[in-house]
C-alpha cells in the first residue's frame, strides 16, 4: 500500500498572518506524523515565508502554478528555479481553474511538468472531467486526453514520482463530491491508463489523489477507497482543525 499523500491547496486565499498561522497549527499538530505525506500550497507571495515556518516539520511546501520558461521576459511569472530555491519541493500543474479561466491547454501543461521535473520539483498533475463532460459519458475520454497530453514524451522514470489529482470539476468549490465509487472507478482508469502507457510498476507506484470537495466528513470514505492514494483539498485545507481531521482519516486508511 502507498503512502498516503495530503494536499492542501490554498488557492488566492488568506493575509499573510493567517497564512503563517495555519502553517505553524499544522506543524504543531503534525508533528508525529510519519504515516502519511502532507503538502501545502499557498499563494506565491508566502511560499517563502511558509517554507520558512514549515523547514523543521515534514510538510511539504508548493506552488499552485509555475511557469515553464527557465527565465526572461515574463512579466508577472515565476519560474521552477525561483521555487526550488526558496525551498518549494512540489508545484500543482494544471488545475481546472488555470485550464478553464486562463486557457492552459495540454501541452502547455505539458512543458510545465517537464519545466517542474528539470527544477526537481514533484507536479501534482490535476485531471478531470466538466459537468457535461460527465453527462455525455467523455470522462475517460477527457482524462484520458489529459493524461496523453500532459505527460507527452515523459519517460516511466521520469513519471513514477509525480502524483495525478483526479479533481472533476463539477466537485471543486461545489459542495457536491463524486461518490467514493465514481472517484474510485476513475481512479482505476487512470491507473489502467498508466499501465498501459508505461508499465505496471510504473502504475502503481504513482500516487493518484482524489480532489473536489473533501472535507472531514467525506474523507473516511474516499481516502477507504482501494485506488485513491490521497487528496487535494481546497476550502477544507484553509482550517487547521479540517485539515488535520483529513490527515487524520488518511493515517487510519493507512
Ligand atoms: C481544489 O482546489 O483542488 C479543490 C479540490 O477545491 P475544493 O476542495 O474546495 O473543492
Amino acid at each position: 500500500m502507498k503512502k498516503q499523500f495530503i494536499a492542501g491547496n490554498w488557492k488566492m486565499n488568506l493575509t499573510l498572518e493567517e497564512a503563517r498561522g495555519l502553517a505553524k497549527k499544522l506543524c504543531d499538530g503534525l508533528a508525529d506524523s510519519e504515516a502519511v505525506d502532507v503538502g501545502v500550497f499557498p499563494s506565491f507571495v508566502y511560499l517563502k515565508d511558509i517554507c520558512d515556518i514549515l523547514s523543521d516539520s515534514k510538510v511539504f511546501v508548493g506552488a499552485q502554478n509555475m511557469n515553464r520558461e527557465k527565465c526572461g521576459a515574463f512579466t508577472g511569472e515565476v519560474s521552477g528555479e525561483m521555487l526550488r530555491d526558496i525551498g518549494c519541493t512540489h508545484v500543482i500543474i494544471g488545475h481546472s481553474e488555470r485550464r478553464t479561466i486562463y486557457q492552459e491547454t495540454d501541452s502547455m501543461i505539458n512543458s510545465k511538468i517537464k519545466a517542474a521535473l528539470f527544477n526537481d520539483l514533484s507536479p501534482i498533475l490535476c485531471v478531470g472531467e466538466k459537468q457535461e463532460e460527465r453527462d455525455a459519458d467523455k470522462t475517460r475520454e477527457v482524462v484520458e486526453n489529459q493524461l496523453s497530453g500532459g505527460l507527452e514524451n515523459l519517460t516511466s522514470e521520469q513519471v513514477k514520482g509525480l502524483t495525478i489529482a483526479y479533481e472533476p470539476v463539477w466537485a471543486i468549490g461545489t459542495g457536491k463530491t463524486a461518490t467514493p465509487e465514481q472517484a474510485n472507478e476513475v481512479h482505476a482508469f487512470i491507473r489502467n491508463t498508466m499501465r498501459s502507457k508505461y508499465d505496471n510498476d510504473t502504475a502503481q507506484s504513482m500516487r493518484i489523489q482524489y480532489g473536489g470537495s473533501v472535507n472531514s466528513k467525506n474523507a473516511k470514505e474516499l481516502l477507504g477507497q482501494p485506488e485513491i492514494d490521497g487528496a487535494l483539498v481546497g476550502g477544507a485545507s484553509l482550517d487547521s482543525n479540517s485539515f488535520l481531521d483529513i490527515v487524520s482519516e488518511a493515517v487510519r486508511a493507512s
